[in-house]
């Protein structure tokens, strides 16, 4: 390992990685940071480790005791598979890591019921969860729409896993970008059209061309504004320095997909250290 790279894993030194928030929504299913002094291998490490390996519950079995509506019984288990629950990690557990050894119990199951008789559109806030903590993320997802006579009485048992397994298990969406760098010489001052070739409206042209700044870090780098100045605008990206991006569906919170990755990550880590200690 070089240095400078272990100075990022020690997280000292001058390589010290750093990260500032840039944005969040006040339910927190939404935000943006910057991180700063670090590697694409770092950050890709970090969006695969939070979109793949950060446990939520999931509906993973069902029995159907009735359902005479439209949607075969398959369809209606898909559907309600992969609503998302809004997650209690304290209370539980991985079933494959549970005490109770993938058996099942109270720390990795939870049962849900959905009793519903028609007429009547079937929506995620009519299925009932044993545990008032856990319920659907959002009230409002449709599942199947009752005519009179119709019926659907089902049991449903919630897991939790990770989307490494199943998809309806991911706790949400993570990209990023690489910072941009941005820079108007004093000629490039008079390109009216640069600010207004840019989709994200990161120039402001009022007599002379200037960065917006709230717009800076939408930048993707498509260089339209490049190709009309002559060269006296300048758009490259910092190598170290990444803008994350993150949606939760639901289940967890922006900032708790963020510590529960990285959590997750010094497990495997330190289990992968403890099977290299072994080498004999
Ligand atoms: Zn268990």
């Amino acid at each position: 390992m070089m240095d400078a790279e272990k100075k990022v894993v020690d997280g000292g030194g001058e390589y010290k990685m750093d990260l500032r928030l840039l944005d969040k929504d006040s339910k927190k299913t939404k935000m943006s940071f910057l991180l700063k002094k670090t590697s694409v291998a770092y950050a890709n490490t970090l969006r695969r480790i939070i979109v793949n390996r950060v446990p939520v519950l999931a509906v993973e079995t069902l029995e159907i005791k009735k359902n005479n509506s439209a949607l075969y019984d398959e369809q209606v288990a898909h559907s309600i598979g992969l609503i998302p629950l809004v997650t209690d990690q304290k209370t539980y557990n991985m079933k494959r890591e549970c005490k109770c050894g993938g058996k099942g119990c109270a720390m990795c199951e939870l049962k849900m019921t959905l009793r519903v008789k028609g007429p009547k559109t079937v929506y995620s806030s009519d299925i009932k969860s044993t545990d008032p903590k856990v319920k659907p993320a959002y009230d409002k997802i449709p599942i199947v729409k009752l005519l009179k006579g119709q019926e659907i009485n089902l049991v449903a048992i919630a897991e939790m896993s990770e989307a490494k397994e199943h998809a309806k298990w991911s706790p949400g969406l993570v990209y990023y970008k690489y910072k941009p760098e941005i820079k108007i010489s004093k000629k490039g001052e008079s390109c009216e059209k640069c600010a207004d070739v840019c989709p994200v409206d990161v120039f402001d042209f009022k007599g002379k061309l200037k960065i917006n700044k709230d717009n800076y870090f939408k930048c993707h780098l498509c260089n339209a504004c490049v190709d009309e100045s002559d060269g006296e605008v300048k758009v490259d990206y910092d190598k170290e320095s990444f803008i994350f991006y993150m949606e939760s569906w639901g289940q967890l919170d922006c900032k708790k997909m963020v510590v529960t990755g990285i959590e997750r990550f010094n497990k495997i880590l330190d289990t992968f250290n403890t099977q290299v200690k072994e080498i004999k």
